[in-house]
């Protein structure tokens, strides 16, 4: 088949990219520069243009933004849409809702316009939503005592835009974003009747090794979650005493398997229309501390170690369930240890560059 995908040089995207490819898949990446085009043509050098061409499109949210993207020969069968802004760090100048809800939305409405415009052929477009816009909690309660309930793919964020304007936090935007996003996608199709179907999927933390570590020169040049874990758990001056830090989002995936879920979202005829919620488990910091230590026994003086004992879910607490995921997709998980394990020993070695 002939792909779109947008953010292709994403920490997500880039193992979409391999995996789309090594199915025998024709890829044109989206990318906003032409120095992250040439990474990325370094990374999968070994495919040729016939399989992998890189286009720019430097601000997703201008009119007909796609549409060059979006034209083709051989003509695009699918689209996977998972640019969005997710960094919580490069934010200097702008309000929230410029920074996340305005880009999010518009970046999504400018594909999906494009491909009723430009690209008939297209019958399947997967959007990378999150469990943000799945879950109804409230950030400022320890997850452990919000109320238990298991969330699916019929649940909805309830959050409006007044709260957003309300808010000077970037996370509280970022996941107003990606709800706001995936509604307007559901909307459009309700709306427009266009001749592809949609699937929407809703990883919660997304973990795991980055694609190809050449290109992350320091650790603050990575993706936000491997921040999360690198700066609470890792970084210089921290010491086997400190306390493990309070989990935020208790529940996550492994960056290879949401990669394949987009796959398989695309290439499994009776995904077209679901949103699926993908989550592999509970993986709290006590958690990811122990496996940490375990994967690096050379910095065991310098992760702090918690309670080890402590590391599963506590009873009452929120979760949410993959099973529409694991039926109609066949999706099934990588373990614990390997997303964390593979991840550690990279960081390690991205550290000891800097
Ligand atoms: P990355 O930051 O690695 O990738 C985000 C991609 O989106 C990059 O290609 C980035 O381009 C692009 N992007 C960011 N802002 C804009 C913008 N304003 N206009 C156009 N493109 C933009 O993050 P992830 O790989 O983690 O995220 C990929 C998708 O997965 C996102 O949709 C995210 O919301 C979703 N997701 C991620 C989770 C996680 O834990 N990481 C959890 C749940 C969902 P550039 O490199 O140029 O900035």
């Amino acid at each position: 088949k002939r792909v779109l995908l947008t953010g292709a040089n994403g920490y997500l995207a880039q193992h979409a990219l391999g995996q789309f490819l090594s199915a025998g898949h024709s890829v044109r990446g989206t990318v906003r520069s032409a120095a992250k085009a040439t990474q990325l043509k370094s990374t999968f050098s070994q495919y040729g243009p016939a399989q992998l061409d890189i286009v720019v499109v430097p601000d997703m949210t201008l009119p007909g933004a796609f549409d060059e993207a979006l034209k083709s020969d051989p003509a695009f069968d699918w689209v996977i849409h998972t640019a969005s802004p997710v960094s919580y760090r490069n934010t200097t100048a702008g309000s929230n809702e410029e920074n996340y809800v305005n880009p999010a939305v518009k970046g999504t409405m400018e594909v999906l316009e494009a491909i009723k415009r430009v690209a008939p052929c297209v019958t399947r477009v997967v959007l990378t939503s999150s469990i943000a816009a799945v879950i109804d909690w409230d950030p400022s309660i320890p997850y452990v005592t919000q109320p238990a309930r298991v969330y699916m793919g019929a649940d909805w964020n309830p959050t409006t835009l007044e709260e957003v304007r309300a808010t000077t936090d970037a996370p509280e935007a970022y996941r107003a974003s990606k709800t706001f996003a995936e509604r307007a996608a559901w909307e459009f199709v309700e709306r427009e009747k266009p001749d592809f179907d949609l699937v929407t999927l809703c990883p919660p933390m997304v973990y795991g090794p980055v694609f190809d570590e050449r290109w992350i020169g320091r650790p603050e040049e990575l993706d936000q979650s491997a921040w999360n874990i690198y700066s609470r758990l890792l970084r210089p001056g921290l010491q086997s005493t400190d306390p493990v830090p309070p989990t935020g989002l208790h529940l996550y995936v492994d960056v290879r398997d949401i990669a394949r879920a987009h796959l398989l979202s695309a290439s499994v005829p009776e995904a077209g229309g679901k949103r699926f919620v993908i989550c592999a488990g509970e993986m709290r910091y006590q958690r990811i501390a122990n496996i940490l230590r375990e994967s690096l026994p050379e910095k065991r003086g310098t992760i702090p170690e918690g309670d080890p004992g402590q590391w599963s879910m506590e009873e009452g607490t929120y979760t949410a369930s993959s099973e529409d995921a694991e039926k109609v997709l066949g999706l099934q998980f990588i373990t614990a240890e390997s997303t964390i394990g593979d991840f550690a020993r990279q960081l390690a070695s991205i550290e000891a560059r800097g």
